[in-house]
């Protein structure tokens, strides 16, 4: 893990003041962390009867889309507002300054399906909180985890997340 931990770069001041940025491109361009990152989540899922990946925009579909293919199960997308083209569901939460909104299709997720939610980085927990929201309002899923490539521990976003099982891959 201390090898994957090395391909993340802090990029600090953005996108705003006072942020240390983990930057990923260095894992996705380098073909042993990006391969041994998909490998790590495939085998803790492999499994569990994973039916669908559900990613969060945008850095949430590269290892989602790379892990449900790996499962072989389905990859569901939630997007910013406006960006799907089918019926939606919406989730509007409150951010630092001001509100932000999510979205999934109507028909993205199936009754009884084991449901994995996936994003790059757990930090405050605001986003994947609204996920779950999302999620458990509309559909009658069984959610099996929530898989972070990265967790901030210092935000401890995961509080927010009460009840809901996480994994997080690298901590820092
Ligand atoms: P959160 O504060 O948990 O709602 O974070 C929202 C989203 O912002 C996550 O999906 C991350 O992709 C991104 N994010 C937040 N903080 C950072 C950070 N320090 N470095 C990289 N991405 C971040």
């Amino acid at each position: 893990m201390e090898e994957l931990k090395a391909l993340i770069r802090d990029i600090p001041d953005f996108p705003r003041k006072g942020i240390i940025f983990k930057d990923i491109t260095p894992l996705l361009g380098d073909a042993n962390g990006f391969q041994n990152t998909i490998g790590t989540l495939c085998a803790r899922y492999r499994d569990r009867k994973i039916d669908m990946v559900v990613g969060v925009e945008a850095r949430g579909f590269v290892f989602g889309a790379s892990l449900a293919h790996a499962l072989g199960a389905g990859f569901a997308m939630i997007r910013k507002p406006g960006k799907l083209p089918y019926k939606t569901h919406r989730k509007t939460y409150s951010l630092e300054y001001g509100e932000d909104a999510i979205e999934i299709h109507q028909d993205a997720l199936k009754p009884g399906q084991r449901v994995l939610i996936i994003d790059d980085v757990l930090a405050t927990g605001g986003t994947v909180s609204a996920v779950v929201d999302l999620v458990r309002t509309h559909f009658d899923v069984e959610l099996v985890e929530i898989a972070f490539v990265i967790e901030l521990d210092f935000l401890s976003g995961r509080k927010k997340l009460e009840g809901v099982p996480i994994f997080s891959m690298i901590h820092f």
